[in-house]
């Protein structure tokens, strides 16, 4: 048996995981949950000082701020949306009987104005049109995010919840925002008992263009990974990211800096689930064994 489903038999056996009949996706046990959001409270300790702006968004985003945004030319095979059924009677009853058949009731179905959110940070940008204050602004959002990529290894769910930290502001202050928060987090992470180590990354960008669009990536270090093993030692898993969009958002927003610039962007990522999975796998299934040095921070 594969190392990942391995560990997906014993995360279901302890209660942490409960499987819903779809791969990717599951709900999350009692222990799993208090561990994950005392996770969270620990990164709201570390970042207490920064001044960053709350906003807890639902899991959609607008569908036509999605379609600015620029994921379907990138992830196009990633992206979930939502539909509804928008007819007559007549119609549902069509409906009925194909789903009672077993068939194909797609089109039955039409799109609605939301789009499942692919990233925490998404939301955050259509908000900000216009000038921003002197300094810019930071955010802290927190949400479930849904990406199509079933899979029997635990750690790339389909649905899982990303906490994150948005930074809009100008070249000179986001680019080393970013690199002060890979530092914090590898320091944040040690002291839970998780061998983290940092790494230039790409996005699983779509097609035969996306592969030169990954190469930039990498090139211009624009993205950075904390990578953790947990299903396997030869591909650890990211378990955070930090970004950098440059301008990206900025001017497909219409967002500028007070100097009159395109606003640059750039967010840090808690992979949630991924980092609560580490924290099973690396000090077992019962979080009464787990080490005294890693429950004094996380219980305090
Ligand atoms: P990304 O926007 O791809 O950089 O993702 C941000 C963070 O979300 C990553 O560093 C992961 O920790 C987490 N993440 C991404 N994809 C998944 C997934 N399929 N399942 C669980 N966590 C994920
Ligand atoms: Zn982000």
């Amino acid at each position: 048996m594969e190392n990942a489903e391995r560990l997906l038999l014993d995360l279901v056996d302890a209660g942490h995981l409960v499987p819903m009949g779809i791969d990717g996706m599951y709900g999350r046990g009692a222990a799993f949950e208090d561990t994950l959001l005392r996770f969270d409270a620990y990164i709201s300790r570390s970042a207490k000082d920064d001044g960053a702006t709350l906003v807890r968004f639902p899991p959609v985003i607008n569908r036509r701020d999605f379609e600015r945004s620029g994921y379907l030319k990138s992830f196009p095979h990633l992206a979930g949306t939502v539909f509804s059924f928008d007819g007559t009677p007549a119609e549902h009853q069509h409906l009925l009987e194909t789903v009672e058949a077993g068939g194909d009731w797609s089109a039955t179905q039409k799109m609605t104005g939301a789009v499942l959110c692919p990233a925490a940070c998404y939301p955050i940008y259509p908000t900000l049109r216009g000038t921003l204050p002197q300094n810019g602004r930071l955010f802290d959002v927190f949400s479930y995010c849904f990406r199509h990529e079933p899979s029997k290894d635990p750690a790339r769910m389909q649905i899982f919840r990303m906490r994150e930290f948005v930074r809009i502001s100008d070249g000179d202050s986001v680019r080393p925002w970013r690199n002060m928060w890979i530092e914090r987090a590898m320091e944040l992470l040690t002291a839970i008992g998780l061998p983290a180590v940092s790494a230039v990354a790409n996005d699983p960008f779509f097609g035969r263009g996306g592969r030169m669009l990954a190469a930039n990536q990498r090139a211009q270090e624009l993205k950075f990974e904390l990578v953790v093993p947990i299903a396997s030692e030869e591909s650890p898993t990211a378990i955070m990211s930090f970004n950098y969009h440059q301008e990206h958002f900025g001017s497909t927003f219409g967002i500028q800096t007070s100097d009159g610039a395109v606003a640059q962007t750039a967010c840090v990522g808690f992979g949630m689930e991924r980092v609560t999975l580490a924290l099973f796998k690396y000090h077992g299934m019962r979080v009464d064994r787990w080490p005294d040095s890693v429950r004094r921070v996380l219980w305090g």
